[in-house]
Order: C-alpha cells, then structure tokens, then sequence
C-alpha cells in the first residue's frame, strides 16, 4: 500500500499547474495522477498548491563556531518555515570557514547534527588555499565562493584577480561553478573610507559609498576571467537591473553565467533602507527605483534564474551603530524568500507560480547537478511545500524560527500561508510547528 496520498491540490509541475494527486513512498514521488487509490496516510489538500520545497542556494547559517549568530538548527526551521527543504551553506561565517578538507568535514558533521533540512555545502576560494580545492571538490562541496571586495571577515579575505583567476581555472577542471560576490574593491573601499574619514556615516553616505557602477564592473571583470578559464560563473546576490543587464551581456558572449538576486532587492528600495535603517543593511546595499524596477523586468521577462535569501544574521547588537558602516551587513530573511516572491510577484505582477517554482527549485537542481531534487515529478525526492496561495498574514516576530527575530520584513502583509512542508515525504514543519529533529542530510553534485 502507498505510504502517503496528498489529495486534490493543485500541483505545479515542469509542465503546468494541474488539479490532481501525489502519491510518496520511500522518501520519492510514486505518482502523480487524479484518484489515487487509498494509502496508509493521507493529506486532504483541496484549495492548497503544492511547490518543489525551496532550495534556498545562499545562506550564511554560521555553524560550526557562530551558532551564537544563528546555526543550523534554527536556521533550517526557519526555512522549513517558509517552504524550504535544502539550503547551501557558504563557507563564511562558520568558524572556521570552509576553505580546506578538514573544514569541510566539520562544518558536515555538525550540520547532520543539527539540520532539520537537507544541505549542500559552498567551498571558499581564498588567497593561499588553491591547493585544497580538489580535495573540497572530492568531499562533495557544489561550487566555490570568492569575494571580489572585503568579505567584512577577517579569516576570509578577498580575492585578487590572480587568485580568482587561478581559482577558476582549477573549479573548471571539476565543472564546479564559482560564484562571486560581484562589488569593485578599490571603488568600494576608496569610497568608504573617504566617507568615514569626513565623518559621513550615516545611511545615505554607505549607499553611496557602493554604487551599481561597482557592482557592474566587477561582474565585467569576472565574466572576462571566466571566459578564459571556461569556468561556470555564478554572480551571487545582483542588485540592480544595471547588474542583470551585464551579466546578460557577458552571456550573448559565450560565457556561463548565471544570475542570483535575493529578495530584499525586490521587496525594497533604498528609501526603504534609510526608514527601516540597520535591519535592511546588506552588501550590495538596496537600490534606487529605477534600478529595483529594472531588476524586476528582468526578473518578469525570465532574465534572472535563482532567487535565494542571502540569509545574513548576526546578534541584535551587531546590528545597532550610530556609525552605519559599522553596522554588521547582512539580511535574516530565510523564512520569507516565498512570501515575497507569492505577494510581490505572483499577486501584484503575475509572476506564475510555474516561475516561481523554477527560481526557487528547479533552476537550482539543474545547475548544481542535483538529479533528484528540485521538481515535482515520479521518482523525484517528495521534497514538497503546501501553500495556501491567496490567504494573507501580517509577518510578526513570534512567527520567525531563527534564532534572532529581527527581520526587515518584520509587519509586513503577506500572501501564500505554508502549511505544510514535506522532506523526503516526511513532514517536518506543518501548521506552524517543527515536527521532526534533525534529519538533513548532504547533498552534493550527482551524488543524492
Ligand atoms: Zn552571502
């Protein structure tokens, strides 16, 4: 007998939004097809949409070493929270970073501890480490990050073009992608210090202080190095339609390039960053209307393939600085990556929940050569999310699962209530409850 039959919902396939039922046995999809036969348990889904369960492709979940800052722990049930069932975890912020093989198997071990989803793991290019990427490609790692200005962390400095250059060329060997974050370091740093120099540090001087122009170059210089080496190139967090367009430019010249943005760049705007203040700080920061507008055109006309959060936490005090460049960067918004693409996409522009299915899940499987992940179809993993699409709720803070409530989304109305969220066919978030313990596991390129 099928182990679990969710019944009548509208399930969004590669091919379409149909009417129908999924049938899970073992951890996979058994079927998906109308009136199903009865099975042991049973999901009465009429009215709700089933989606691939979110891969959350860039999160900063800080373990092992800063679980004072979030952890894997809290950081999945936020997650799960908001649909997600496999997150990547970058190499920084853990402590150690995750830039050698020792590094690796740590930051594994502790997150099969404690992970409620399952996880991929970022590898890290950083000056004096090329030795070791082999030997992270070898452990499963599904792609390197490099930063093209200051990481804002010490032990993970950031890359000049030699070391990205030599980085590439050694993750082209193992067909791995680097992704970068793309902001010019001279401009930036340059920039920066003059302002704080002159004793400008408030909100409107840090936005100034990182133009689109810099992110614009750094995003030409890497796509140049990574048509020489033949790298696959992933730009991490784009904020601005400038960025889509250069990314894109690059691509009609052969090179692979593929485009992340994060929600926050399209939830808000720089206005938004200078009334909200330290909680929306990130690098690159928010940016213009004119930019968060094209950025949004590029998304509705299918230019940007991944959408993932960029989830940046740090202790409440890291956040509060009269002086904003001291002001720790980054956005904790891991649970609220669906709920910004359902209300500012799907019901306010039309962004089909087909699309949204492929930013948030499909794109992410293909690229980083997860077989089974990623979509629903029979023999996938019933990695699956439940959402109540058109009810709406005010985002409040005792609704937040990570382990610091402070979000910028923080009162937010929202559309699409998850109500249940599925790994491997078991429930492990549902009405508003973790039901499971820690039962993430790794995943890595054509491995799971
Ligand atoms: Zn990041």
């Amino acid at each position: 007998m099928t182990e679990l039959v969710i019944r009548g919902s509208t399930v969004i396939t590669p091919q379409g939004a149909v009417i129908t039922d999924v049938a899970v046995d073992e951890g996979r999809i058994s079927a998906v097809a109308p009136q199903l036969p009865g099975a042991m348990r049973e999901i009465d889904a009429r009215g709700l949409t089933v989606l691939p369960g979110l891969i959350d492709i860039h999160v900063h979940f800080n373990e092992p070493g800063r679980t004072d800052w979030e952890g894997s722990a809290t950081g999945s049930h936020a997650l799960a929270a908001g649909g997600g069932t496999l997150f990547f975890d970058m190499p920084l912020n853990s402590s150690p970073c995750t830039v050698g093989p020792e590094e690796f198997d740590q930051k594994r071990a502790a997150l099969e501890r404690a992970s409620l989803t399952d996880f991929g793991l970022w590898g890290g290019i950083i000056p004096g480490n090329r030795s070791a990427l082999a030997e992270l490609a070898a452990r499963g790692v599904i792609g390197f990050k490099a930063f093209m200005a200051d990481s804002g962390l010490p032990e993970f400095p950031r890359c000049d073009d030699r070391t990205l250059y030599e980085g590439m060329r050694e993750a082209a060997k193992f067909q791995l992608p680097v992704a970068v974050h793309a902001e010019d370091d001279e401009l930036v740093s340059k920039l920066s210090s003059s302002a704080i120099s002159a004793r400008r540090t408030g909100i409107r001087d840090f936005l100034n202080s990182r133009p689109v122009s810099a992110e614009v170059a750094a995003i030409q210089r890497s796509s140049q190095l990574a048509a020489e080496t033949g790298v696959k190139l992933h730009i991490v967090h784009v904020s601005s339609g400038s960025g889509v367009a250069a990314a894109l430019e690059a691509r009609a010249r052969g090179v692979d390039i593929s485009i992340e943005t994060c929600p926050h760049y399209l939830f808000f705007t720089e206005e938004d960053m200078e009334r909200i203040g330290a909680l929306s700080k990130c690098a690159p920061p928010l940016r213009n209307a004119n930019e968060h507008a094209a950025l949004w055109d590029a998304l509705m006309h299918n230019q940007v393939d991944v959408v993932a959060s960029d989830h940046s936490p740090a202790p409440p005090e890291m956040k509060r600085d009269a002086n904003f460049f001291k002001v720790w960067g980054g956005i904790a918004g891991v649970q609220s990556t669906l709920a910004v693409l359902l209300t500012a996409g799907h019901h306010d522009q039309g962004l089909s929940l087909q699309r949204i299915a492929e930013l948030t899940a499909t794109w992410p499987a293909r690229r980083f050569g997860l077989a089974h992940k990623g979509s629903i179809a029979v023999n996938n993993d019933a990695d699956l999310v439940l959402v109540d699409v058109p009810a709406s709720y005010e985002l409040q803070e005792d609704k937040l699962l990570q382990r610091h409530r402070t979000s910028p989304y923080i009162g937010e109305d929202f559309r699409g209530v998850v109500h249940h969220t599925l790994l491997r066919g078991r429930p492990i978030f549902t009405q508003g409850k973790i039901l499971a313990a820690a039962t993430g596991k790794l995943v890595s390129p054509h491995g799971n």
